[in-house]
């Protein structure tokens, strides 16, 4: 026998990659997670992924007959257009048969009759496993069965003419959305975002929320709020982290600390910690972050893996537009001192001594926010940051209790080096945040050195200047605060005294590191999506807004404040 294409067989333009069939799932279920993950690369393997995974490796089960088959083989098409791993193809009653193995339930004809059917997607992906199984073996493919292991069922498919076509048009479809530079918008259909594994990364409720900021703020949003992963922070010298199948060994003199692979978002190494290349290589395959810092809390290098291609393309092509440059960095500017005048103003609450003193400052900094609301210009808004800094870190010690050492009080901002105890704890800080927004613009797949506000006047990446900004104070300024109102740092142990400046020693070091872990864990509501969660997490979700600004919703970027 022969294969059945159609003699109008769509023919994929030679420079024109095929799409994997798996693909067809995704389309089918949401273009946008379509074009997510095809086009864009972005993939989010949840526990029904990965149980699906496991399932194809595992539970294919074998012929107990003299049948003839084949399992788990790839198949491609230029001119279908198409390629993937038929689970196994069988002889059945003279003609091979595609099969496909599905972890969960198959539908069913209506709730009263329970026949079994295949679910549309299951149908198309058989089907195209059949068209590509025909085209390699040069025989025709009447038939698809699509075992639901859950249910114990196996439903067959017969390829017909009219799947044959459906296939076509999807393939067709995949490739007119592959050609689009654009997100497709979010499904109108709530209930599949709920159980969509890229939920993380499309967050459908924050931008119906931009769309619709009535009604839509009552449903719940999908980002998770709880941090599953910690970062592992090497801070002992000698150091080795080695890999041990799914867990990472770090070495030290005194033995070794087993912790599985995926605890961990991130493994960064200070000083002279070491890391080998097979730890790096699985870091990289399991989406961990590796990152070098030096003992001054300096981030000098990390691992970056390849891709994200449509999403830079994106982010290039809308800052180098003056005005989102301008409006961005606008929103920005008016959150930091936003942050620093509720700061002050909340620090100083109930303290009538402390309030007196500040409230020059106070005024100044509100005026500074108003002319920065209606700043025409970068420039502009340099000079109302600078003025709002200026009268913030003035009034700095109002913060501080009395019992507070004289050593560790403000005595004017130093930075490159701190000259004091102070000054060396909000440096060191501001490190981690800027080490924390680096690691994650990487793992969401925007290029850092792509910003919108500071200038590449150094090594230093603009985007992680610009976002990092947000955070001083709530990621670092107010816990550390607060840590020395307790009375938490030594000015004797926790500090390395030089002549011009000062640096953490490794207690010091370690203490801060754990603030600042701490506080990561600690969570906050959010005033524009009203949802709670951890400051672990926020870093992550204000940059998804941020990309947000330039792929199709915008406004809700930015939007953080002190309650
Ligand atoms: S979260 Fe919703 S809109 Fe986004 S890709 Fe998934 S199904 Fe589509």
């Amino acid at each position: 026998m022969t294969a059945n294409l159609d003699s109008n067989d769509t023919v994929a333009a030679p420079e024109e990659p095929p799409i994997r069939v798996m693909a067809l799932h995704a389309l089918l279920y949401c273009e946008r997670l379509f074009y997510l993950e095809e086009v864009e690369g972005l993939y989010e393997a949840d526990e029904r992924v990965y149980a699906g995974r496991r399932l194809h490796e595992e539970r294919v089960p074998k012929l107990d007959d003299d049948s003839r088959e084949l399992r788990s083989f790839e198949v491609s098409s230029e001119s279908l257009g198409l390629f993937g791993k038929v689970d196994a193809a069988r002889i059945r009653d003279g003609d091979w048969v595609a099969y496909e193995h599905k972890k969960g339930r198959c539908k069913r004809v209506s709730s009263s009759d329970k026949t079994p059917m295949a679910w549309p997607s299951d149908r198309l992906q058989v089907a195209a496993y059949a068209m590509l199984l025909e085209e390699q073996l040069g025989q025709t493919v009447t038939q698809g069965r699509i075992r639901y292991h859950q249910d114990n069922v196996t439903v067959r498919v017969p390829i017909d003419d009219l799947i044959r076509a459906e296939v076509r048009a999807a393939v067709e479809m995949m490739r007119r959305l592959r050609r689009s530079g654009d997100r497709p918008p979010v499904s109108d259909n709530e209930k599949l975002c709920r159980r969509c594994s890229l939920r993380v990364i499309c967050l459908p409720e924050e931008e119906r929320i931009t769309v619709q900021p009535e009604g839509a703020r009552d449903r719940a949003t999908l980002f998770p709020s709880r941090r599953d992963r910690r970062t592992l922070h090497v801070t002992t010298v000698p150091a080795t982290v080695k890999r041990s199948a799914r867990q990472l060994h770090v070495e030290t003199d005194e033995g070794t600390k087993k912790i599985p692979m995926e605890q961990v978002d991130a493994v960064v190494l200070y000083g002279g910690a070491q890391i080998t290349s097979q730890a790096i290589a699985a870091c990289v395959h399991e989406k961990v972050a590796v990152q070098w810092v030096t003992t001054g809390g300096r981030v000098t290098g990390m691992v970056e893996t390849p891709g994200r291609v449509r999403q830079r393309i994106r982010q290039y092509t809308a800052l180098t537009q003056s005005d989102i440059c301008l409006q961005l960095a606008r929103v920005t500017v008016v959150a930091k001192i936003q942050f620093q005048l509720q700061y002050l103003l909340r620090g100083t609450r109930g303290n009538e001594i402390a309030r007196a003193a500040a409230q020059a400052d106070i005024e100044m900094i509100r005026r500074a926010v108003s002319r920065a609301e209606k700043s025409e210009s970068l420039d502009s808004l340099r000079g109302e940051e600078g003025i709002a800094a200026r009268h913030y870190f003035s009034s700095f010690n109002q913060l501080l209790s009395d019992r507070v050492a004289a050593s560790l009080r403000m005595n004017g901002r130093t930075k490159h080096p701190p000259r004091d105890r102070l000054n060396c704890l909000l440096s060191y800080g501001y490190s981690m945040i800027f080490g924390l927004v680096q690691r994650t613009i990487l793992a969401i797949g925007l290029e850092p050195a792509f910003g919108y506000f500071h200038q590449p006047r150094t090594t230093a990446p603009p985007l992680v200047m610009d976002v990092m900004e947000l955070f001083r104070t709530l990621l670092w300024e107010m816990p550390l605060v607060g840590s020395l109102n307790r009375g938490q740092w030594d000015e004797t142990s926790d500090f390395e005294i030089y002549p011009g400046h000062v640096w953490l020693s490794d207690e010091g070091r370690k203490k801060a590191i754990t603030l600042f872990e701490t506080r990561l864990t600690e969570s906050y509501r959010h005033p524009y999506t009203d949802q709670s969660l951890e400051y672990g997490r926020m870093v992550e979700l204000e940059l998804r807004l941020l990309e947000k600004e330039w792929s199709g919703s915008s406004g809700a970027f930015g939007q953080l404040r002190i309650r």
